[in-house]
């Protein structure tokens, strides 16, 4: 079953859709097992684009709906959605307030300055440098932006982190699910496995629902990058049988339909090990593809590992699901020293 979002949300469009779905042959090789990517990294035209923009489309076009003039969100330092939601704000017309917090100990003077921060302050986001440390409960910081615009006389939007915790954060990748069985069925190829890099949730949320409404069934695992599963399940599923309600999937979402692999995530949020970078440098040397130490690095790395370990079976199409994050990149020149 189409879960036919279109028809019965209202969205923008924001990217370059369906996003480019291909075959990584060197890396299939390497590695034994076919593996496919899906570049939600290079679809959309919005300042590199990325899983946000995709999530994005759907809050967008309540924003507009309600007449609000300023896009409020939060975010790490190097934050790829805050990023996102800059660009955003700026194709709408629309004002930017983005709360940049450090989730993370990465030491290079140059980490508050290029990469993802350096593109929203171009962009014309107004940047608020407070608070620290990564979860997914509402933030002070947060709630006192959006005062902030109000008492300015404007009507701020408010996005929570990566666009997950919001009534509408699982459409975007609900949606990715129906463009993908589109585009299987026309390349005439089922992907029986899907990895995915998962954080604050509904990129993997969006992705339990959409494919729990297809007639066969897929093993999704989500390669948990914020160093804590239990917040990482606790997010996802909250966001799963929130999304599940919303579009009348008609049956529940168990716990076991959530997986969440804790093996790769690095020594924290946003530090990378010797994996991560091993990982970013395979993909990148192989296929010439590039991913980054905070997200897509890490499920590279899972995707690698578990290959290597014969965890896929022989006969597996696996899907790798490219979220984006590459202009984290120059942020992290010393790991590749
Ligand atoms: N990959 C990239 C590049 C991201 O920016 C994010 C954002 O957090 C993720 C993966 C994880 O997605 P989510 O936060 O929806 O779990």
């Amino acid at each position: 079953m189409a879960l036919d979002l279109e028809q019965r949300f209202a969205r923008v469009p924001l990217a370059f859709f369906p996003s480019p779905l291909h075959r990584l042959e060197r890396l299939s090789r390497e590695l034994g097992v076919e593996i496919w990517a899906k570049r939600d990294d290079v679809s959309s035209g919005l300042a590199f684009g990325g899983n946000k923009v995709r999530k994005l489309e759907w809050l967008a076009a309540d924003a507009l709906a309600q007449g609000c003039d300023t896009l409020v969100s939060i975010g790490n330092i190097q934050s790829n959605h805050t990023r996102q939601v800059a660009a955003v704000a700026a194709v709408l017309g629309l004002k930017c307030r983005l709360v940049q917090e450090e989730w993370t100990k990465w030491e290079d003077p140059a980490y508050g300055q290029v990469g993802n921060i350096l593109l929203s302050r171009i962009m014309g986001a107004e940047i608020v440098l407070e608070g620290a440390g990564y979860s997914t409960a509402v933030k002070e910081t947060w709630e006192r932006a959006l005062e902030e615009v109000r008492r300015g006389g404007g009507k701020p939007y408010a996005i929570p982190a990566g666009a997950s915790d919001h009534p509408l954060g699982g459409l975007g990748y609900a949606h990715f699910a129906d463009e993908l069985a589109r585009q299987e069925a026309a390349l005439g190829v089922f992907f029986d496995t899907v990895i995915t890099a998962s954080c604050t949730g509904s990129t993997q949320a969006g992705l339990v629902v959409g494919f729990a409404a297809q007639d066969r069934p897929r093993r999704l695992i989500g390669i948990d990058t914020a160093a804590d599963a239990a917040m990482t399940r606790a997010a996802v599923t909250k966001i799963a049988r929130a999304t599940a309600d919303l579009v009348g999937l008609g049956h529940p979402i168990r716990d076991e339909d959530i997986v969440i692999d804790p093996r790769f995530c690095g020594p924290d949020y946003g530090l990378p090990d010797a994996t991560t970078i091993a990982a970013i440098r395979l993909a990148a040397q192989f296929e010439g593809m590039l991913t980054d130490p905070v997200y897509e690095g890490k499920s590279m790395a899972g995707l690698i590992a578990m290959a290597r370990a014969g965890e896929f079976a022989r006969d597996s199409r696996v899907l790798y699901v490219h979220l984006g994050g590459a202009p984290a990149l120059n942020a992290y020149h010393r790991a590749f020293a």
